[in-house]
């Protein structure tokens, strides 16, 4: 059994409680790691190792340059380790290696977030504003908060992390991270190849337990200056009523309950594949899962039948077996959640037209895809993130409608335009209240372009320009070379 403590100071520090929990592979329910059960004291000690890192440490003296170098090097030691990463990640939450491993090796989701940055850390440039006064000058320039706080959820901890990680020490900051209790530990092993990229002490500092006995103290803690959460909008919304009593700023990426818009002359194949694959093959435990699918009156038997037939042919089981396509569901809890919510919908009355719950084995917790019909938007699965392999149907006829209903729940995180009218798709994706639209795709992202939520689905962005702008405040300075100052009370 693998024992992971808490990661202070570069060095492995047993809990204050002397207590830790299980992480049970979801794969067949065997408990193969143990890790730390912290609360504040451990909270205290990660915070007073990132401050003391930040105000008295190597990491505030060193230039920006210097930093990126520091980002780069973490960029090749990830590249390095990235299928010892992946294993851990796939044995912890069930994630399939080929949903991992590559975007850690090739980038373009993930390895490149530490090269992006890298580069970016010399290039957040200040500038001269000009004054109305003579011979008063006012500049500004870009300073980082000091401590952050992350905390992660447990669907993509190694990609969740590494969208807020590598920005907010590019910009400067020191960190304490919180992964989710469900899935902690591919981030406690990134911190054992992390010692390899001899990063000075206290720059990432790492805290595992529950929302209430680690995220909450963390988050109150008087000397950490700035937040950066993504989970769920619930979740969200506890830890901003925490943030507000100290007014500390916050990023949030949250939930989500994305539509995919099929209009009546869209390439139906490319539609149906694009949607089967914006939900099923991450088990719909991806935040922007297109959920509901919003198909036109005049082709919505010809998709439901295409949808049905594609989904039928999903292989579900072991993550390590390369002919599977989706594997378990992430934790028993979560599992728990998905049943519950599919035997409300259909105790709501709506139509089950392909059952994953079917898919349950002996061991390890499996759901298949799973597809309801003739949902109306109004009901509990089309209003609530499921979270799960579950879409919901519905036909519309008029497009201003369906735009209305698109937009109609609380949140506004992304979602699917499918036609061959481009033009079209383009002025409907202007109509869209979300951070994200695809016309003709889904599920693309990379490190340049910045995502985040529109509503409920949070504030602030991660990736590009934006995703470093979140971890930094201006401080305006101003300078006179006036020779003498006038008595104000002459
Ligand atoms: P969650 O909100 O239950 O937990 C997220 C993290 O917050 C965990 O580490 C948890 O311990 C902590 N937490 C919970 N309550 C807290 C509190 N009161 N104070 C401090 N910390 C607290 O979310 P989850 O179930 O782990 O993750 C799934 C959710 O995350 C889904 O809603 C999904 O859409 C969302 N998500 C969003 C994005 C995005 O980029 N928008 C990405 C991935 C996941």
């Amino acid at each position: 059994m693998k024992i992971y403590n808490c990661f202070i100071n570069n060095k492995w520090v047993k809990p204050h409680s002397g207590k830790w929990f299980y992480s049970e592979n979801p794969a067949n329910g065997e408990e193969w790691a143990k890790v730390s059960d912290c609360n504040s004291e451990d909270v205290n000690d990660a915070v007073k190792a990132a401050k003391d890192a930040f105000y008295e440490g190597e990491w505030s003296m060193i230039s920006a340059a210097q930093r990126g170098r520091y980002l780069h090097r973490i960029g090749e030691v990830v590249t390095k380790y990235a299928d010892r990463l992946g294993k851990v990640e796939t044995k912890d939450n069930g994630k399939l290696p080929k949903n991992i491993t590559p975007s850690l090796r090739q980038g373009q989701w993930l390895v490149d977030s530490w090269h992006y940055y890298g580069g970016m850390c010399d290039k957040f440039e200040g500038k001269l504003i000009p004054s109305e006064a003579p011979n008063i000058h006012n500049y500004m320039h870009w300073e980082p908060y000091g401590v952050v706080a992350q905390i992660l959820p447990w669907n993509s901890p190694l990609g969740t992390l590494f969208w807020k990680l590598a920005p907010c020490l590019a910009a400067g900051n020191t960190v304490v991270l919180k992964p989710s209790e469900h899935a902690s530990c591919s981030i406690l092993e990134l911190m054992e190849i992390l010692i390899e990229a001899e990063l000075p002490p206290g720059v990432i500092n790492v805290v595992t337990g529950y929302g209430k006995s680690v995220g909450e103290p963390l988050i109150e803690h008087k000397d950490v200056r700035m937040v950066s959460f993504t989970g769920g909008t619930s979740g969200g919304r506890a830890v901003a009523s925490i943030a507000s009593k100290q007014t500390k700023p916050i990023v949030m990426e949250l939930g989500g309950k994305s539509p995919q818009i099929i209009l009546p002359d869209a390439d139906i194949d490319l539609a149906v594949n694009g949607v089967v694959s914006g939900i099923f093959p991450a088990g719909g435990q991806s935040c922007i899962s297109g959920s509901r699918i919003l198909i036109h009156k005049s082709i919505f038997k010809e998709v439901t039948k295409k949808l049905l037939t594609i989904s039928k042919k999903a292989v579900v089981g072991d993550p390590l077996d390369p002919k599977t396509h989706i594997g378990p569901i992430a934790n028993k809890n979560h599992y728990e959640n998905i049943l519950k919510n599919i035997s409300k919908a259909t105790e709501d009355g709506c139509e089950i037209i392909l059952d994953g719950r079917t898919h349950k084995k002996d061991k390890g917790y499996f759901v298949g895809p799973t597809i309801f019909s003739n949902v109306p938007n109004s009901s509990f699965l089309a209003q609530n993130e499921i979270f799960g392999p579950v879409i919901s149907t519905e036909p519309w006829e008029d497009e201003s409608e369906v735009i209305k209903k698109a937009n109609d729940t609380i949140y506004g995180l992304a979602a699917g335009i499918w036609t061959k009218d481009t033009i079209k798709g383009m002025r409907l994706a202007n109509r869209i209240e979300s951070g994200t639209v695809y016309i003709n795709n889904y599920f693309n992202a990379a490190t340049q372009s910045p995502v985040g939520g529109y509503k409920q689905s949070g504030y602030g962005r991660e990736n590009g320009w934006e995703g470093m702008r979140c971890f930094m405040q201006t401080k305006s300075v101003w300078l006179s070379t006036k020779p003498s100052e006038p008595d104000p009370f002459l």
